[in-house]
């Protein structure tokens, strides 16, 4: 296969300086970088050439060598041409740390050692009653979990897996190049230091199956919807027998037909009749506690809100309990018979003047005004 041309590779013009060099070769090798195209062969590749490219063109006899005499003037020098079974993708924390610590670095393990199962999240629906009271409820998670039949090691059961005899079990080789010595992931393990040469049957070596886990999971009082919980080591199996991540219960909490929750208070509107608004009167109402009686004042307005102390929510990460606000709402009557409708005829003729419904009379009295001026 014809190789391709260095400064195409890395996508500079021939009379690139180093700073740019650099910068290039980060953008391509970033592309490319096997952490981020996992299983691609082609993105491997082409890190590889990446890495060859940079090795030449960074190197100023190298460089002067290759604008004179082309691949042949380096070939051979850097070791890496045939790339069969030669350079694999190194550790170039010694250049790169600084960009590749901030994408790779934290959660992952790295590549010389087992890596940490991914977290996962599920979704909880909760009522409203449970979210406040705090509730158990059973899940069922679709997960991978450490093979049963070999434990997580990937290797059959009775055989175990061998030390590497490229690496020593080190699961990293030095390598001369030229005038470098590079440090790699030892390309025959990947970096586990280990070898599995008879895989389990029944995760195929991986160490790891797809399973439905079933988890009963404790919800505390006074969650809210955004609210979650985190079930520790409850995700998925790491890799070679790895950490697992956690799980992420992320809760939602279902509207109610009669509260609504803001933080710590709960609101619901009472429908009340235009009698009792009127002369006041006693009403029932509902808490997440059952029914309590609510004292209404006689004149009692539609919107009025009448607070319950101390009926509300306590929120999960504490503050105090919060009130139960009721908006008392007056209510038309309807289905009146003819006996009831003469009734209120007759009520009504004793209305007359403004002392009985103010608000009518003054916003009456402006809507005069408005059309007078
Ligand atoms: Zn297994
Ligand atoms: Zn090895």
């Amino acid at each position: 296969m014809a190789k391709r041309d260095y400064y195409e590779i890395l996508g500079v013009q021939k009379d690139v300086d180093a700073a740019e060099l650099k910068k290039a070769y980060r953008r391509v090798a970033m592309k490319f970088h096997p952490d981020r195209n996992p299983d691609d062969p082609k993105a491997e590749e082409k890190f590889k050439e990446a890495n060859e490219a940079y090795e030449v063109l960074s190197d100023e006899n190298k460089r002067a060598a290759y604008d004179r005499f082309g691949h042949a003037g380096v070939d051979g020098q850097a070791g890496m041409g045939g790339g069969a079974g030669g350079a694999g993708f190194g550790n170039f924390s010694d250049i790169f740390g600084d960009v590749f610590g901030d994408i790779f670095g934290g959660g992952r393990g790295g590549r010389g050692g087992p890596s940490r199962g991914s977290d996962l999240r599920y979704n909880l629906e909760l009522s409203l009653e449970d979210a406040v009271k705090g509730t158990s409820v059973q899940i069922k998670v679709p997960t991978l979990v450490s093979c049963k039949t070999c434990d997580g090691s990937g290797a059959k059961p009775g055989s175990k897996p061998v030390t590497c005899t490229t690496c020593g079990g080190h699961g990293q080789v030095r390598m001369q190049q030229g005038f470098f010595s590079v440090q790699q992931t030892c390309p025959s393990c990947r970096g586990r230091g280990t070898i599995i040469s008879d895989p389990c049957k029944s995760c195929n070596g991986q160490g790891r199956t797809e399973e439905t886990k079933t988890l009963q999971v404790k919800v505390p009082a006074g969650v809210d919807t955004g609210d979650r919980i985190r079930l520790s080591g409850e995700g998925e199996a790491g890799a070679d027998g790895g950490p697992s991540g956690d799980l992420y219960v992320q809760v939602h909490v279902r509207e109610h037909n009669i509260f609504k929750r803001d933080g710590a208070d709960l609101y619901c509107e009472v429908p009340i009749d235009f009698v009792d608004a009127a002369l006041g009167g006693e009403l029932e109402v509902p808490t997440l506690d059952g029914r309590v009686k609510l004292k209404v004042p006689a004149e009692t307005q539609t919107g009025k809100l009448f607070k319950l102390r101390g009926k509300g929510v306590t929120p999960v990460r504490g503050g105090g309990v919060g009130d139960l606000l009721c908006r008392v709402v007056v209510e038309t009557p309807v289905n009146l018979t003819s006996k009831q409708k003469e009734l209120l005829k007759e009520f009504q003729a004793t209305m007359k003047g403004g002392k009985y419904s103010p608000k009518q009379s003054s916003w009456f009295d402006g809507v005069k005004k408005f059309f007078n001026e």
